[in-house]
């Protein structure tokens, strides 16, 4: 049966990007086929689905950084027709066909069974979004802070990363300061646990150096001088995880955080993160995240306005996660 897809296509012009109907012969090699049913909009999916972004390196591909799905066919010893599996990064929609299809087929060593009390449709809510700001999290732990070291800053807050950041770090017990250009979200970053509201504009700004020491961890979304902002305001020996570019991807920052206050920079990665540390994430997500929180950032659309919601999230206009429902749950 053919089944439709979103695939990017090269042309003189550049990259043409459009419903196609596709069929199972189409799809790339792989040892388990799976029957996706939801799929999701991030920031990387926007830039994809604009046609003009050098997300995919090679074509034709199609689109999705993410799915959930169920198995029809597995060559592989850990997966059998009818699991319920999740895959996010491994360069799907980049040199692998990814989850805006009806079906795709992967290698079974990138899939992660679906999280013990989760349906599929609010693992996709969490996402390569949500499961990043779990990888965050679990950096900022690793380096040994706590609630009690002070005050965690969430950049970029009413987006993907930065609303599931919020609802997991205030469910951890940390006072959480929340950083965002849309003071019309201030109560719903508010039911997720920020206990401050700040404009970004305080921080997307060139700064000083060295700042008023205001959060012992940071959580950042944005880049660019909000990163170098964030860094110079951390307190002694606290740390950074930079996940995100949606300000910018230049770091115009000094040494001075590292080399007066020992803080630290870390860098977060979803796509290549290994096998061991991407189970416990999502084994965290399926113990900590507040069920109702995420339902509360979470809308659904079905796959035909995928192209309208990548345009929204360019212009960050998306409140939270965008779950796309690709077929029959
Ligand atoms: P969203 O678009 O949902 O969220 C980004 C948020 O950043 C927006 O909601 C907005 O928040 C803020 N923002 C947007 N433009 C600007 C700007 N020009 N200056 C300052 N702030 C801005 O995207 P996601 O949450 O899906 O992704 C966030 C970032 O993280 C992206 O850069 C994405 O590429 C990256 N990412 C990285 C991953 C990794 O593996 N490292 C994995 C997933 C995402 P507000 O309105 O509250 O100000």
């Amino acid at each position: 049966m053919p089944f439709k897809a979103v695939r990017a296509d090269k042309t003189d012009a550049g990259q043409d990007v459009r419903f196609v109907e596709m069929e199972e012969a189409d799809l790339m090699d792989g040892d388990v086929t799976v029957r996706i049913t939801h799929s999701t909009v991030n920031y990387k999916d926007g830039l994809a689905l604009s046609g003009k972004s050098a997300v995919i390196r090679r074509f034709p591909m199609v689109l999705g950084i993410d799915f959930a799905g169920v198995v029809e066919t597995s060559g592989h010893r850990d997966f059998a027709p009818g699991d319920e599996v999740v895959v996010d990064g491994y360069g799907l929609s980049e040199t692998h066909y990814g989850g805006y299809a009806g079906k795709a087929r992967v290698k079974g060593e990138w899939l992660v069974r679906l999280p013990t009390g989760l349906t599929r449709a609010e693992a996709m809510a969490i996402g390569t979004a949500g499961y990043t700001a779990m990888l965050a999290v679990m950096a900022i732990e690793r380096h040994g802070l706590t609630p009690s070291s002070g005050s965690a800053l969430v950049t970029g807050a009413a987006g993907g990363v930065g609303s599931t950041a919020i609802s997991l770090l205030a469910g951890r017990g940390w006072k959480v300061i929340a950083s965002t250009g849309r003071q019309s979200e201030a109560d719903f970053l508010r039911r997720l646990g920020a206990s401050e509201i700040i404009d970004r504009t305080s921080l997307s700004e060139p700064g000083k150096p060295l700042g008023k020491e205001r959060w012992a961890a940071v959580v950042d979304t944005v880049g660019s001088h909000t990163l170098a902002n964030a860094l110079a305001q951390t307190r002694y020996g606290g740390a950074v995880a930079a996940c995100g570019l949606a300000g910018g991807m230049d770091l115009p920052a000094t040494v001075a955080p590292f080399i007066l206050r020992a803080v630290t920079l870390i860098g977060i990665d979803s796509v290549q993160c290994p096998m061991p540390t991407r189970l416990e994430a999502w084994r965290r997500i399926g113990s900590d995240l507040d069920r109702r929180k995420l339902a509360e950032i979470t809308q659904t659309i079905p796959f035909d306005q995928v192209f309208e919601a990548g345009k929204r999230i360019l212009n960050g206009e998306t409140r939270g996660r965008t779950v796309v429902t690709i077929g029959e749950s």
